[in-house]
C-alpha cells in the first residue's frame, strides 16, 4: 500500500485502476540507413499524404473562415514542393544516409533558423510555417498515435497536467477520477471534473509515478489523498465514505422538483455550467433550471480545424431542444490563454491571459465570429437561447458586437431562416474594467454574468493557472466581493439581472453574501445544484446581517 497527497479540487471518492494519459513522445528516431532509395520513397509518400491533409484543411478553412485563413494551407502545400527544401532532405538521405524522419527534422530546423534570422518580418514569420510542415511530415513518418487514455475499462486518469484541449477530447465514459502531478484548482481540468461530478486531485507532485500504471487505487477528491493498492482497513474506510456520499446524494435527490426559494419566499435561479451537449444528461439528472454558461470552446478544442456553421448549429440546437424551453446561455468562443487550438495559429505571447483571447479574437477575425453567431441565431428557433460574450472591457466592444449581431439577424431574415423573436444578449463581468464600467455596460445588454475565475485573477493579479499560487488566489478577497457587489448594484439600477457563473457561485460559504447582494442567478456545475438548493432553502434573507465589505 502506498499513499500520496495532493489538493482535492472535486469532491468524491473513486476506486479503480490508474491509467496514464499518453502523448506522442515527440522523439525523432535518428539512424544511419542503407536502402536510401526506399527511404527516399518513404519521404515522398509522406509528403503526398501531408499535401492531401493540407488540401482538406484548405477546403474546410475556405468554407468556414474565408480566403485568408485558407491561404495558409495553400502556402504550406507549396513549401512541400519547394526545391531547396526537398533537395536538402533528399541530400541528407542519399549522401549522409540519414533516415527520413531525422532528415526532415534537421532540414526543417535549419530552414526555420534561416528564415528567423532574416531582416524582413514577413520572411521571419515563415519560420513558424516551416516548423509546422516539417512537424506534420515527421508525424506522418513516425506514425505516432493520437494522444489519450489507453484503457477499455473505467479508470482514474493520471497525468503530469492536462491541457483543456486534451481534457475535452477524453472519452468521459471511461473516467472515474483525475489525479495530476501539477495543475491548479482553477484549471479547466478541475472545472471539468466538477462539471462531471467526478473526484479530482491536483498537485500530487513527483509522488505520482509512471510505475503506478494499471494499479488499483482509491482517490478522495475532498482530502486530496490517493491510496494505491490499499490494505483491507484503508479500503473499507474509503469505500464507507463513498457509500456515505451516495446516501447524502440520495437525501439531496429529494429536493428535485422543489423551488430554489428562501424561507422568506425569494427565488433564485440555479442554472448549470456545461462544456458540451453531453453534459445535459447531468443537468437534467440534477434538476438544473437552465444553462447559465455553455463554454462553446469545446467545439473548437476537440477538432483539428474550425467547426463548421452546421456542426455548431447542431450542437446548439441539441442543447436548446433538450433543455425544453428553459434558458440556455451560450458563451461565444473564449479561446486563447490556456485554451489553445493549434489551427488558430495564434502568435506566442508573453502574457497570453492578457493577450489576444476570447472576444478580442472574435473582433479581430470577423469570419470566425460570424460563423458562430449565424449558428447561434439559427439554433435560437429551437429553444430559449441567450448569447453571452466573454472578456469584455469596454462599451465600444459591446456596441460593435451588437452591430454585428444586427447584421447577422438581417442576413438570416433575408435568407428566410427561422429565428427566435428575442435572443437575449449578455456579457461576462470578468475584468475589473467591466466592473468599473458596469453602469454604462448595463444599459447595453440584457444581463450580466460574473466570471469569478478570471475576475479574481485580474483583480488580484494572480495567474489562475499558477502552480503554488493557490494561497494568493483568494476569491473571498474583499476586493473581489466588492467588485461583485458593485456590478450587482449597477445591473439592478439599469433594470437587468445578474448572475455568477464562475466557480465561486457554488461556494456554500458565500451563498448568504450573494443573496444579500441581490444576485439573481447562480450557475454551477450540475452536481452542485441540489446542495445549493438546500442552502438557499435554509436562508431567511430578512434576518441576514448587513454586508460588511
Ligand atoms: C470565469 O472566468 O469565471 C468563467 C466562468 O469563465 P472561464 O472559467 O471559462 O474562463
Ligand atoms: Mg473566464
Amino acid at each position: 500500500m502506498e499513499q500520496i497527497f495532493g489538493k482535492g479540487v472535486s469532491k468524491g471518492v473513486a476506486a479503480g485502476p490508474i491509467s496514464f494519459y499518453r502523448r506522442p513522445s515527440g522523439e525523432i528516431p535518428r539512424r544511419s540507413v542503407t536502402d536510401t532509395a526506399a527511404k527516399l520513397a518513404r519521404f515522398h509518400d509522406a509528403c503526398e499524404t501531408a499535401k492531401e491533409q493540407l488540401g482538406a484543411l484548405h477546403d474546410k478553412a475556405l468554407a468556414e473562415a474565408g480566403e485568408d485563413a485558407a491561404m495558409l494551407f495553400e502556402a504550406h502545400q507549396m513549401m512541400l514542393d519547394d526545391l531547396d527544401f526537398v533537395e536538402s532532405i533528399e541530400g541528407l538521405i542519399e549522401n549522409d544516409r540519414l533516415n527520413a524522419e531525422a532528415a526532415v527534422s534537421d532540414t526543417g530546423a535549419q530552414f526555420a533558423e534561416m528564415f528567423a534570422a532574416m531582416d524582413d518580418s514577413y520572411m521571419q514569420a515563415r519560420a513558424a510555417d516551416i516548423r509546422d510542415i516539417s512537424t506534420r511530415v515527421v508525424g506522418i513518418l513516425t506514425g505516432e498515435g493520437e494522444s489519450g487514455i489507453v484503457s477499455d475499462v473505467p479508470c482514474i486518469v493520471a497525468a503530469d497536467d492536462l491541457a483543456p484541449s486534451e481534457t475535452v477530447q477524453l472519452d468521459k465514459s471511461l473516467i472515474l477520477g483525475f489525479i495530476t502531478a501539477g495543475g491548479s484548482a482553477n484549471s479547466h481540468t478541475a472545472i471539468l471534473a466538477r462539471t462531471m461530478g467526478i473526484p479530482a486531485i491536483i498537485g500530487a507532485g513527483d509522488a505520482l509515478q509512471a510505475e503506478m500504471e494499471g494499479k488499483y487505487a482509491i482517490i478522495d477528491g475532498q482530502t486530496g489523498e490517493t491510496v494505491i493498492e490499499p490494505d483491507d482497513a484503508e479500503r473499507e474506510r474509503l469505500l464507507k465514505k463513498q457509500a456515505k456520499e451516495k446516501a447524502l446524494k440520495e437525501l439531496l435527490d429529494q429536493l428535485k422538483g422543489k423551488p430554489n426559494e428562501t424561507r422568506d419566499g425569494r427565488n433564485v435561479m440555479v442554472y448549470c455550467n456545461i462544456g458540451s451537449p453531453a453534459d445535459i444528461d447531468a443537468v437534467l439528472q440534477n434538476d438544473g433550471g437552465g444553462i447559465g454558461l455553455f463554454r462553446s470552446e469545446f467545439l473548437y478544442l476537440q477538432g483539428s480545424d474550425y467547426p463548421t456553421e452546421d456542426e455548431q448549429f447542431e450542437a446548439y440546437k441539441t442543447v436548446a431542444e433538450r433543455m425544453g424551453g428553459r434558458r440556455v446561455i451560450i458563451r461565444t468562443l473564449d479561446i486563447g490563454a490556456d485554451k489553445q487550438a493549434d489551427y488558430f495559429h495564434l502568435d506566442k505571447e508573453e502574457n497570453p491571459a492578457m493577450g489576444l483571447r476570447a472576444i478580442r479574437i472574435c473582433l479581430t477575425r470577423p469570419e470566425v465570429f460570424r460563423t458562430q453567431l449565424r449558428a447561434l441565431y439559427r439554433a435560437s428557433a429551437y429553444g430559449k437561447i441567450a448569447i453571452m460574450f466573454p472578456m469584455i472591457t469596454s462599451v465600444w466592444e459591446v456596441q460593435e458586437i451588437k452591430r454585428i449581431c444586427r447584421n447577422i439577424r438581417a442576413e438570416l431574415t433575408e435568407e428566410g431562416v427561422p429565428m427566435a423573436d428575442k435572443v437575449e444578449l449578455g456579457i461576462m463581468i470578468e475584468t475589473p474594467a467591466a466592473v468599473m464600467m458596469s453602469a454604462e455596460l448595463a444599459r447595453e445588454v440584457d444581463f450580466f454574468s460574473v466570471g469569478t475565475n478570471d475576475l479574481t485573477q485580474y483583480t488580484l493579479a494572480v495567474d489562475r493557472q499558477g502552480v503554488g499560487l493557490d494561497r494568493f488566489f483568494d476569491a473571498h478577497h474583499p476586493a473581489v466581493l466588492r467588485m461583485i457587489r458593485m456590478a450587482a448594484e449597477n445591473a439592478h439600477r439599469a433594470g437587468i439581472w445578474i448572475g455568477i457563473c464562475g466557480e465561486l457561485g457554488a461556494d456554500a460559504e458565500l451563498t448568504e453574501t450573494f443573496l444579500s447582494m441581490g444576485i439573481d442567478e447562480l450557475s454551477v456545475s450540475p452536481s452542485a445544484v441540489l446542495p445549493l438548493r438546500s442552502a438557499i432553502r435554509s436562508i431567511d434573507t430578512t434576518t441576514l446581517a448587513p454586508l460588511e465589505l
